[in-house]
């Protein structure tokens, strides 16, 4: 095993730390267990946050005999952070426990990984075409055609074929082109607001950005920043190099735009998974000072959308809302989004355990879905509780996993950005089932 291709000093509540020190703030007091969506699920010791700071400890002493045996613990990890939140020491596990997948990986990636790289950092007119193709083949029924027949375990992508299943239906076209239709909104002078458009709302859900762009257009001129992927896959499931190199290219072009809209201008983002990325950018480059400086600055200028609601929507049936794990606990953001819920929806009912995981964490419910179904029913049958016809939430990967449940488990509710409630409310668009398009 080799330390290559791992960050070696991690922000944390102590100031900068060495990984090492880092995980040995854990003291074993085992206080976070029960906010930890894989232990509640398993009740297995090492599929805990101080189970797995257990393991990388030992990783890094050189102590563990076979080292694999912490890659069925490191990769079961949501990485939602209910742990750092619970945590009276504030240990960052899901940043320790990336740590620990890099140390085992030596460095590399999976290829499944360094291709998406390749095509979103340096081929992006490449990837939307093969985006296209496959959202072709999915209206034609292809997808789920090649799923039946295992096609796709056969080819050794089993993920694809939970993908498949999760997203039950797919946009006729991709947001950028749609906003670059306007092109009032290339024009950075003056703008209050400088949309970024995550690659899930780009790709996946449009309609989320499109209700975005209408409620921030609501509250001062907006202007369109991009939709360059910030690097959030890579950090999580790949090499840092593709990491950092994302993060330099969108905060290189947000300084020129920024510059041009005003000091008071910020940059908003409407998948609260990338945003607590976009404003974790400074991590990357704690051994670059000048880039770290830039990621400061950067970051200081970034919102969650959920951060500036207006303060009315249309939400007229029983509703509840679901925090998004990097919302909540990457950002610390749940009294916004709950405030403005409460004002716009007719029966508001609070959700049991609604800081908890619903399973989705990016690509975990592709790559882990048996445990994520694990964690998802828990979700279902908690909102099932509230009687709820919707439920709000932020991150794509959340909508996407919670309309899947819903559709299996409590088909009598549906999911929506809270972008999409907001906008409703303006009378922009009505809020839809967040995976319909
Ligand atoms: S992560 Fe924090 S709460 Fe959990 S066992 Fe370690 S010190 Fe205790
Ligand atoms: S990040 Fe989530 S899944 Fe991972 S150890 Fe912490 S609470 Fe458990």
């Amino acid at each position: 095993m080799s330390a290559k291709g791992m960050l070696r000093r991690l922000r944390t509540e102590l100031g900068e730390k060495s990984t090492y020190d880092a995980v040995s703030q854990c003291s074993r007091c085992g206080y976070c267990e029960q906010a930890c969506p894989t232990y509640v699920a398993t009740g297995e010791e090492g599929l805990s946050p101080r189970g797995r700071n257990q393991a990388l400890r030992l990783l890094l002493e050189g102590k563990l005999k076979e080292p694999q045996t912490a890659a069925r613990l490191l990769d079961t990890c949501l990485l939602c952070g209910a742990c750092a939140t619970a945590c009276y020491a504030h240990v960052r596990v899901p940043d320790l426990v990336l740590e620990g997948r890099r140390l085992l990986r030596g460095g590399g990636a999976p290829a499944a990984s360094r291709l998406l790289s390749w095509l979103l950092l340096d081929h992006p007119g490449l990837f939307e075409g093969l985006l296209r193709a496959a959202y072709l083949l999915k209206r034609a029924g292809l997808g789920r055609l090649a799923a039946r027949l295992g096609l796709f375990r056969l080819a050794g992508l089993p993920g694809l074929a939970a993908a498949e299943e999760h997203v039950s239906e797919v946009p006729s076209e991709l947001l950028a082109p749609r906003l670059r239709e306007r092109p009032e909104l290339a024009d950075s002078s003056g703008a209050r607001w400088l949309y970024f458009a995550p690659c899930g709302p780009n790709f996946v859900l449009p309609k989320v950005g499109l209700a975005t762009v209408a409620v921030l257009e609501s509250q001062g001129r907006t202007a369109f920043l991009n939709n360059r992927c910030c690097g959030l896959l890579a950090y999580n499931y790949g090499e840092l190099s593709s990491a950092r190199e994302s993060a330099r290219r969108v905060i290189a072009e947000s300084e020129a735009r920024l510059a041009a809209a005003g000091p008071e201008a910020e940059i908003v983002g409407d998948c609260s998974s990338c945003v607590a990325h976009l404003k974790a950018y400074p991590q990357l480059f704690l051994e670059e000072p000048e880039w770290k400086a830039r990621a400061e600055a950067f970051a200081r200028r970034v919102r969650d959308v959920v951060e500036v609601l207006p303060a009315e929507g249309a939400c007229g049936e029983n509703a509840t809302y679901h925090d998004s794990c990097r919302a909540r606990h990457g950002q610390g953001i749940s009294k916004e989004p709950r405030e403005f819920m409460r004002s716009c929806s007719r029966g508001f009912t609070e959700l049991p355990e609604a800081d908890a995981c619903c399973g989705g964490a990016g690509a975990f419910a592709f790559l882990q879905p048996e445990l994520s179904d694990e964690v998802l029913r828990r979700k279902i049958s908690r909102i099932a509780e509230t009687g709820a016809k919707v439920v709000a939430t932020s991150s794509t990967s959340c909508l996407l996993q919670l309309a899947h449940g819903l559709r299996k488990y409590y088909p009598e509710c549906r999911v929506a950005h809270v972008s999409e409630i907001a906008a409703a409310g303006l009378g922009a668009t009505a809020p839809r089932h967040a995976g319909k398009e």
